[in-house]
């Protein structure tokens, strides 16, 4: 079977296996990962190489600190304009479904001035619209965008100029699968279980400079409370961090980020070719802004949408039905999805294509 879905999503199969061979006995310690305290030796050395595999993969510079939360990419939403946006006006992108969360849960922030500078909405979200320096006020705290809307299918084929305001992007859906430099952002962050492993663990990478000056009342979401304790200011999610260490040794075994992107694009022209090609798919995305991770397609009709996933599923192509705000197909297309699950399902589309054929 083949695993399209969109999070938690497909991980390595040498991954789960490293994990199953350490199980029972990391390291000679008689113990498993999970039954290790937090402090001890063996568990350090796991966070701290799973933080310097980050650092090798995405170039990040010494100024910016690695930070493994909890309460997932959603609670970012929150504590970004909380710890950035004081007093301070946070301006946002609106591209999609995630963005407006975002948007939404930073509305509800006390004492931060939420204004939203450019929206897709017009076009239902199938495009990353336009924003051009004269728009974004030199004295807000940070322009917020999403890098990938997982839902929509939408990606940034390239970033926004801000001049000297920061950029905070929400990178769950694409981190590690785009060519984005980290000292472009003033923060990214990603909840875990899409391109980076199990969830459970949300990464944050934030600039020096930006962390907060005053404390935040609540310990847990204050940024310089974090990164002062390295991330083990309570107890970490241990095990998703030693699972995401795997997957970031795997990506090097790779070839780092050039060889998955290389790997992703490959496997998404094959999917949005044969929907191109095609007389009864079609994807609404503006082709420039076109995922490699995330990649919704419709028929056209709910009923047909609805007797290929029925069909797809009963051949293996597991969790293919599109979010459930927008119906149709998605099929995600995270590092550790492989190739031949993309050519197995372009088959399986063409099959289906020639039985109920009809125009888009
Ligand atoms: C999945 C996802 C989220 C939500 O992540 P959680 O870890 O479940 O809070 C937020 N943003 C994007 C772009 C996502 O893909």
């Amino acid at each position: 079977m083949f695993n399209f879905s969109a999070g938690p999503a497909v991980l390595p199969k040498e991954v789960l296996q490293k994990a199953q061979s350490e199980f029972l006995n990391y390291e000679q310690s008689g113990m498993s990962v999970m039954e290790m305290s937090h402090r001890s030796k063996l568990y350090d050395a796991i966070i701290k190489d799973c933080e310097q595999h980050l650092r090798d993969l995405m170039n990040i510079p010494d100024n910016y600190h690695v930070l493994f939360l909890q309460g997932g990419a959603s609670l970012q939403f929150s504590m970004i304009p909380l710890n950035l946006a004081q007093g301070k006006k946070a301006l946002y992108v609106n591209t999609g479904a995630w963005a407006k969360k975002a948007i939404q849960a930073a509305k509800q922030v006390p004492g931060v001035e939420v204004e939203v500078i450019a929206s897709s909405e017009d076009q239902n979200f199938t495009y990353v619209p336009e924003v051009s320096i004269d728009q974004v006020d030199q004295n807000a705290a940070y322009v917020h965008i999403t890098t990938n809307e997982t839902i929509g299918g939408v990606t940034y084929d390239k970033l926004p100029d801000c001049g000297k305001v920061p950029i905070v992007a929400d990178m769950s859906s694409n981190i590690l699968a785009n060519n984005f430099k980290v000292e472009d952002f003033g923060v990214i962050y990603a909840g875990a279980q899409k391109n980076l492993g199990p969830s459970g663990v949300t990464l944050v990478i934030i600039r020096d400079d930006l962390l907060n000056k005053e404390p935040i009342f609540a310990p847990m979401l204050d940024f310089a409370l974090q990164a002062k304790n390295r991330s083990l200011y309570n107890t970490p999610p241990t095990y998703a961090i030693y699972i995401m260490k795997l997957v970031l040794e795997w990506v090097k075994e790779q070839g780092g980020v050039p060889a998955m992107i290389q790997q992703d694009q490959a496997k998404a022209k094959l999917l949005y070719d044969t929907i191109d090609q095609s007389k009864l798919f079609s994807n609404p995305v503006a082709k420039k802004n076109r995922s490699i991770t995330n990649i919704p397609f419709v028929t056209g009709d709910e009923a047909l949408d609805q007797l290929f996933n029925e069909q797809a599923l009963a051949q293996g192509f597991q969790n293919l039905k599109g979010h459930r705000s927008v119906g149709g197909m998605r099929a995600s297309l995270y590092n550790a999805f492989p190739y031949e699950g993309v050519e197995a399902l372009v088959t399986f589309m063409k099959a289906f294509e020639v039985e109920n054929g009809g125009e888009k």
